[in-house]
C-alpha cells in the first residue's frame, strides 16, 4: 500500500519545492490511488490561492508575460506556483518556454514551475492540470496556468482557472477572430501584448474592446482590456490591478465558490468519460456534487459503482 508514504497537506505546505514535486509525481504515477485522491480532496477543501489562467495563440507573448507577472508577484511577497501546459504537437516550443521560466527561478524557493504535456482528450489541457492546480492552490498564494490556445482549446482553461486572461497580439487579427469564434465569452480580462510595437497595439485594443462590448457573455462581467509590454515591463501594474479587481468581484455573492463547483463537476465528468467512455458516464445517470464537495474520491466511489477495481477502496 502507498499509505506509509502518503503526504499530508501540512507536509506539502512546509516541504518546499521537493514536497510539491513528489506529490505531483505520485499523483501522476497513481492517479487512481486512494492516497492521491485523498490528498487532492483535502487540498480542494483548503484553497488559498487565486488561480490565473493565461491563454492565447502561440507566439502572442504568454510566456514572457507570465514570467514578468511572476516577477511582480514575487516582489509583492507572494508564493507562486506555475503550470505551463505544452501543446501536444511540440511545434511551438511550449516545453522550452516552461523550462525557460523554471531555470530563471531555480534559486527562488517562492516559485514552483511545472510543465505538462497537453493531451487531446481534455482538449488542450493536460489531464493532470486540474489536479496540479488544486494542489498548488492549497499551498501557494497565486497559481498561474499558462496554456497555448489552438483553435477552440482556449475554452478549456475554464476548467481550472478562476480568472482567465486572454492575450492578443497587435496586427494578428486575433481580436476579431476570437470574437467570431465565440471565445469572446471566455476571457475575464484581455491583454493586448507587445504594446512597444506601436500603433497596431492601439488597434488591437480597440478591436478587442469592441468585441467584448458586443459579446458580453455568460461570465457575467465586462472584460477589461489592458495593453502591456512584458519585455519593457509596461502596463503590468495595471494588468495586475485588473486581475485583483476580478478576484474581488469573484469574492462577492459566492461567485468563486460557484465557479469552482462547476469546474469540479466538469472535471469529474471528464475524468469518468476518460476512464469509462461516454457509455460509462451514461450508465451513472445524473452525476452531481454537493456544494463544496471535492470531486476526487467521489470519482473512486462512482468508478466502483461501475464495477472498476482499479480504484482500491
Ligand atoms: P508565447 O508563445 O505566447 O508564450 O510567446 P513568447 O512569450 O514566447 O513570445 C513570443 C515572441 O514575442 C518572442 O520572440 C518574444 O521575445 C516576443 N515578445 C514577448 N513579449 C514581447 C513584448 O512585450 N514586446 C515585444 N516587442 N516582443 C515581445
Amino acid at each position: 500500500m502507498t499509505r506509509a508514504r502518503t503526504l499530508t497537506l501540512a507536509a506539502l505546505r512546509s516541504g518546499g519545492k521537493p514536497a510539491m514535486a513528489t506529490a505531483l509525481a505520485e499523483i501522476e504515477r497513481k492517479p487512481n490511488a486512494k492516497a492521491s485522491l485523498d490528498l487532492l480532496d483535502r487540498a480542494f477543501m483548503a484553497p488559498r490561492a487565486h488561480v490565473l489562467g493565461v491563454t492565447g495563440p502561440p507566439g502572442v507573448g504568454k510566456s514572457t508575460l507570465a514570467g514578468a507577472l511572476v516577477g511582480l508577484l514575487r516582489e509583492r511577497g507572494e508564493m507562486v506556483g506555475v503550470i505551463a501546459v505544452d501543446p501536444s504537437s511540440r511545434t511551438s516550443g511550449g516545453a522550452l518556454l516552461g523550462d525557460r521560466l523554471r531555470l530563471s527561478v531555480e534559486a527562488d524557493e517562492g516559485v514552483f514551475v511545472r510543465s505538462m504535456a497537453a493531451r487531446d482528450r481534455l482538449g488542450g489541457l493536460a489531464d493532470l492540470t486540474v489536479a496540479a492546480a488544486t494542489l498548488m492552490r492549497a499551498v501557494y498564494d497565486r497559481v498561474l496556468i499558462e496554456t497555448v490556445g489552438v483553435g477552440q482549446s482556449e475554452t478549456d482553461i475554464a476548467i481550472a482557472a478562476d480568472t482567465i486572461l486572454f492575450c492578443v497580439q497587435p496586427g494578428s487579427g486575433d481580436a476579431l477572430q476570437f470574437m467570431k469564434a465565440g471565445i469572446v465569452e471566455i476571457p475575464d480580462i484581455v491583454a493586448v501584448t507587445k504594446s512597444d510595437l506601436g500603433q497596431a497595439a492601439a488597434k488591437a485594443a480597440a478591436d478587442a474592446a469592441l468585441g467584448l462590448d458586443l459579446g458580453l457573455g455568460e461570465r457575467g462581467r465586462p472584460a477589461p482590456t489592458v495593453t502591456v509590454s512584458a519585455s519593457r515591463r509596461r502596463g503590468l501594474d495595471a494588468l495586475l490591478a485588473a486581475v485583483e479587481d476580478h478576484r474581488a468581484w469573484l469574492g462577492e455573492d459566492d461567485r468563486l465558490a460557484r465557479r469552482r463547483h462547476e469546474q469540479a463537476l466538469r472535471w469529474l465528468k471528464a475524468a469518468l468519460r476518460d476512464r469509462f467512455g461516454q457509455d460509462g458516464l451514461a450508465r451513472l445517470g445524473q452525476v452531481s456534487l454537493k456544494p463544496d464537495q471535492p470531486p476526487f474520491s467521489h470519482l473512486a466511489e462512482l468508478a466502483r459503482t461501475l464495477g472498476s477495481d482499479e480504484f482500491a477502496p
